[in-house]
């Protein structure tokens, strides 16, 4: 039997991998990768089915006070016009995400030390009385536990906090300003406070080796991560990484299989970052893994402010024409967007209760 092929058949059974046995898959060529991208997708249909679930993103903010040196709103970046968008404002995208029937919003800024808790966790509660069937993922970043805590008991459900790398000397280049022991306890911190927790990392960074993502993957697995967000590094001219090349889509799509194959119950989101990395991008790592759409609902106003990286897809759609264009593509290759709040498999029981005490 092929070298890919017994390890692929050995993760389909045992849900482990050796840190070599990944990186050998990560080196897949062609054919192999075909095959592996082939038993990520069929693990995906046994578990989630076809449907897709779908979370309207709302970029509140795009103030930040970090300087990651891969990212477009970092504090450095002084030719970023910085919103915030009203209370008012954030209601009416809830409103619409809503209308259009997403069961989950995801409420994402850059970290924002002067972001007052207080007024964040009222708007939290607002929407979940206002929609009590939508999930609300939070994506803002590095918080004291306490203010988790209390994001948690106004009703958010979910938190997304990538790690983005593994390798601690790697981590320290790329967030001059940012702890990576400090990053790991608030996941702990929010997994204890009940919070599905999403967590994640770039493919393709600048000294990022193949045992990195390899690390990165045996990571996610270990967190029992219940989200884990996969995307491309894109270089963006106002970073000190704007000459740095950008990874191959195959190599973003092996990644997504992999975590597909190790995290087999976990939501694998199509990033926007592999849409705008190749215009076939987010089809292809559906069809590789993924089961999950975030389609933009953030005014067309702010679109263009909230430039992680640059030609990012999808600035210029409005939240229905983005619905539908992702409707379409999911239609073309046999899929569907999915009812619900498309919570964590297993994490209903935390639902609305915060299981353990800090
Ligand atoms: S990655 Fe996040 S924390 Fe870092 S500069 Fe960008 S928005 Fe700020």
């Amino acid at each position: 039997m092929k070298t890919v092929t017994r390890l692929i058949k050995k993760v389909l059974e045992t849900q482990r991998l050796s840190k070599q046995e990944i990186v050998r898959l990560l080196w897949a060529k062609d054919t192999e990768k075909a095959e592996l991208t082939a038993a990520a997708d069929t693990r995906r249909r046994t578990v989630f089915g076809d449907g897709v679930h779908l979370r309207g993103l709302i970029e509140f903010s795009n103030q930040c006070g970090q300087r990651c040196t891969y990212c477009g709103l970092q504090a450095g970046n002084g030719i970023l016009s910085r919103y915030t968008m009203t209370a008012a404002e954030i209601l009416a995208a809830a409103a619409t995400a809503h209308d259009l029937g997403y069961r989950t919003i995801v409420l994402q800024s850059g970290q924002h030390p002067d972001m007052p808790a207080a007024k964040l966790a009222q708007l939290i509660n607002r929407i979940k009385k206002q929609w009590p069937d939508m999930a609300l993922t939070l994506s803002i970043g590095e918080r004291s536990l306490e203010h988790y805590r209390r994001f948690r008991t106004a009703g958010a459900d979910r938190y997304l906090l990538k790690q983005e790398t593994t390798n601690e000397r790697l981590y320290r280049q790329l967030h001059p300003q940012s702890d990576y022991n400090n990053r790991l306890q608030c996941a702990w911190n929010l997994q204890a406070l009940g919070y599905q927790l999403g967590s994640g990392h770039m493919v393709g960074l600048p000294g990022q080796t193949a045992e990195d993502i390899a690390d990165d993957l045996l990571f996610f697995q270990a967190l029992n991560a219940d989200m884990v967000g996969i995307g491309p590094f894109i270089p963006h001219p106002a970073t000190p990484l704007a000459d740095a090349p950008r990874p191959d889509l195959a190599l973003v799509e092996k990644t997504v299989a992999l975590a597909r194959l190790l995290l087999p119950r976990s939501h694998l989101p199509a990033t926007t970052s592999v849409e705008s990395l190749a215009p076939q991008g987010r089809k292809a790592v559906l069809q590789a893994g993924a089961n999950v759409v975030m389609p933009n609902v953030t005014p067309l106003c702010y679109r263009r402010d909230y430039q992680l990286y640059p030609g990012k897809a999808g600035v210029e759609q409005a939240a229905r024409r983005l619905q539908e264009s992702v409707e379409t593509e999911l239609k073309s290759i046999g899929r569907f967007s999915a009812p619900g709040r498309g919570d964590a498999p297993g994490a209903l029981a935390t639902i609305g209760g915060m299981p353990h005490e800090l």
